[in-house]
């Protein structure tokens, strides 16, 4: 069974990771969000691909629940005892992978193309695909200012409420090489449980890659980022609250509109669901702890495909 997975960073990243656990990991592709990514002391980052490249290869922290396990702050500091730009944190062997991948970018390789050869080196059988190599960057607009999306993530702290997101470059964003393939030969499609505004939404600003969606065969399932209401950790609920409206799994199936045929969600939130319409639930739980509990919730997404 071949399977694509729409993905952010830490919340897409660990439910890949569940997912390479009861899929073979060379028929599962990943399409992952570059409205996120930035550049931070003339270096190219893109921190969702790389939350997915790190845990793939079992390199992530799991506590952080960002950037690489036994990771080192040294060259930082020394950026910032020579007072350049600190906000945005680069450890010291997550820096070795930007400074090859920019080093790429220079020399006029497309994002995939670094993406899949980083890939190769860290001996990562998924297909990793950045939505677009062209330039789609998210912003936020706020009651205090539109924002770059790192600027309000990272340096704001994503303390400013969010009135509307807005992706620079979608109109011209076409997918990258790969992306539409996958798509095509996918008995499956999932939606991971990713921040839907920040980090599915720029992926289906790629119209291609929505068009692909909503003129889907297989299956589509989503799963939700919320338990409870409540997001694990980051905006997702406080955004649903003031952008749909609410956080019941009807609001979260409102954000892929069309798109989806299922939606799991958390044991928590089975007293809610009202409002779905033609989107079937799957009620599980959705917590993501333990590599267990990862692949028990990738297995319940499967569950979704007749056999
Ligand atoms: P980011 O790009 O690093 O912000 O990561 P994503 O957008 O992929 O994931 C962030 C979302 O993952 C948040 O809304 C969290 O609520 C959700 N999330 C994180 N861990 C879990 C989990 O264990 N279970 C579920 N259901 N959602 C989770
Ligand atoms: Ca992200």
């Amino acid at each position: 069974m071949k399977v694509v997975v729409l993905s952010g960073g830490v919340g897409g990243a660990r439910f890949v990771q569940g997912l390479v656990d009861v899929v073979e990991p060379s028929d599962v592709s990943v399409v992952g969000n570059v409205g996120d990514n930035v550049e931070v002391l003339g270096l190219h980052v893109s921190p969702d691909l790389d939350s997915i490249l790190y845990a793939l290869a079992g390199l992530n922290d799991e506590t952080r629940g960002w950037g690489r396990a036994d990771e080192s702050w040294r060259a930082l500091e020394t950026v910032g005892e020579l007072g350049g730009e600190t906000w945005f944190q680069l450890g010291d062997l997550d820096l070795g992978l930007h400074l090859v991948r920019t080093q790429a970018l220079r020399s006029g390789e497309p994002l995939s193309g670094v993406t899949q050869r980083l890939a190769g080196e860290l001996g990562i059988e998924t297909r990793v695909l950045p939505a677009t190599d062209d330039r789609l960057r998210t912003w936020i607009r706020t009651p205090a200012s539109e924002f770059p999306f790192q600027e309000w993530f990272v340096a704001r702290g994503h303390r400013d409420e969010v009135d509307a997101v807005r992706f620079e470059g979608e109109a011209d964003a076409t997918p990258a090489p790969g992306v539409l393939e996958a798509l095509a030969e996918a008995d499956l499609l999932l939606v991971a449980p990713s921040n839907p505004y920040v980090s599915i939404w720029p992926i289906l600003a790629v119209s291609a890659i929505r068009e692909a969606l909503a003129a889907r065969r297989v299956p589509a399932v989503a799963l939700s980022p919320l338990i409870g209401g409540r997001a694990v950790r980051g905006p997702a609920d406080r955004m649903l609250a003031r952008l749909a409206g609410g956080t019941s799994p009807s609001h979260v199936a409102g954000t892929y509109r069309g798109l989806i045929d299922v939606l799991v969600v958390d044991e928590a939130d089975s007293d809610d669901l009202e409002g779905l319409g033609d989107v079937r639930p799957i009620v599980t739980r959705t917590l993501m702890a333990d590599p267990e509990a990862r692949r028990r919730l990738a297995e319940a997404a499967l569950g979704a495909v007749p056999v």
